[in-house]
């Protein structure tokens, strides 16, 4: 007698051939991430025969999964937490711009071994490019001093912004974090300054703070009923101030829904992660033009936004 199977095998991706190469996301843990979802979509609407993986790399592992990666010729790969600044040591060139920050999110194979950059100030820019032509007068303030606001303050001072405050609410990482920039780095923003402020001084900044960034996790899951700022604090900020929020769901965060109420301009962290990824996706496939509507789009549709 023949048996029929119980459950009929998966049909075969037609996306997947003898030919695909390879990109991923590593990090620990990786299961959250959202890349492969605007990846795949992405490099599906291109024809590319490629997929997008997420790996879980421990730690201890992280030297020996580049080994791997280069013997399958991954062609390569993002990084997150916890993996960021411990991948610089294992790679043959980083950019300046990534040395500069202290860390990298995306990596590509060369013949000589792995480059790698920092696509995370190309994406924190991205929704600020259209919301002024100068920003030379723009007073800034960071809230938070962890590895979000390194990439935050490389943009600021990429674009230009002549004061650059972080609020951190431990005094000695805060320290850490003004001192851990090279004076070379600096040096290349004469127009800039950076300076610290220890959270419960905060008030003094406010008035001053034409461009808000959040950086905190404040806000997000399972903080969702939380905003960095008290709602007097925003009353203190000038009425033509920017709120940026890095944080992407909810949508708004608490701090921007405060924001919204004093009719200030508010930006939330979808843009970012979105161009952050387009960035990369550039970079692998060597071509300008990517479907950044589509990630964006696919991202959105994920998260219950349309
Ligand atoms: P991180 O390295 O852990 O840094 C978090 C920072 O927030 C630290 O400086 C921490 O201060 C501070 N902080 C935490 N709770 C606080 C509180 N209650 N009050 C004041 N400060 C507080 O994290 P990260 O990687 O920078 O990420 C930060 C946020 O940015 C996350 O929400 C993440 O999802 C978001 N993000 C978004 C994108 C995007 O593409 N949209 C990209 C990267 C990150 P201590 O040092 O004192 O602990």
């Amino acid at each position: 007698m023949i048996s029929t199977p119980l459950v009929a095998p998966a049909p075969a991706s037609p996306s997947i051939t003898g030919k695909t190469q390879v990109l991923a996301v590593i990090g620990d843990p990786i299961g959250h991430s959202l890349s492969p979802l605007m990846h795949n979509a992405a490099l599906r609407q291109l024809g590319l025969d490629y997929v997008y993986l997420a790996f879980p790399i421990a730690e201890s592992n992280l030297s020996i999964a580049l080994q791997g990666f280069a013997a399958i010729g991954l062609v390569g790969f993002n990084i997150t937490i916890p993996h960021k600044q411990a991948i610089i040591p294992l790679l043959h060139t980083v950019t300046p711009l990534a040395a500069a920050i202290g860390a990298v999110n995306t990596v590509w194979r060369t013949e000589t071994g792995w480059s790698g950059t920092n696509t995370d100030v190309v994406g924190f820019l991205a929704p600020l490019q259209g919301a002024a032509a100068d920003w030379s007068q723009t007073a800034a303030l960071v809230l938070g001093n962890g590895g979000a606001a390194r990439a935050v303050v490389a943009g600021l001072l990429e674009l230009g912004c002549p004061q650059i405050t972080i609020a951190g609410r431990n005094a000695q990482r805060l320290e850490q974090f003004l001192g851990s920039w090279s004076p070379a780095f600096l040096a290349r923003y004469p127009q800039s300054s950076l300076g610290a402020c220890p959270w419960e001084n905060l008030s003094q900044v406010l008035p001053q703070a034409h461009l808000v960034v959040n950086t905190t996790p404040v806000g997000m899951a399972p903080q969702v009923d939380r905003s960095p700022l008290t709602a007097a604090q925003i009353e203190q900020l000038p009425a033509s101030a920017i709120v940026y929020d890095l944080i992407y769901t909810p949508s708004p965060t608490q701090l921007l829904a405060q924001a919204q109420a004093r009719g200030l301009r508010a930006i939330d962290g979808l843009e970012m992660l979105v161009q952050q990824g387009a960035e990369a996706l550039r970079i692998w496939t060597d071509r300008q033009e990517v479907p950044v509507d589509l990630m964006r789009r696919s991202l959105q549709t994920h998260l219950g936004l349309i």
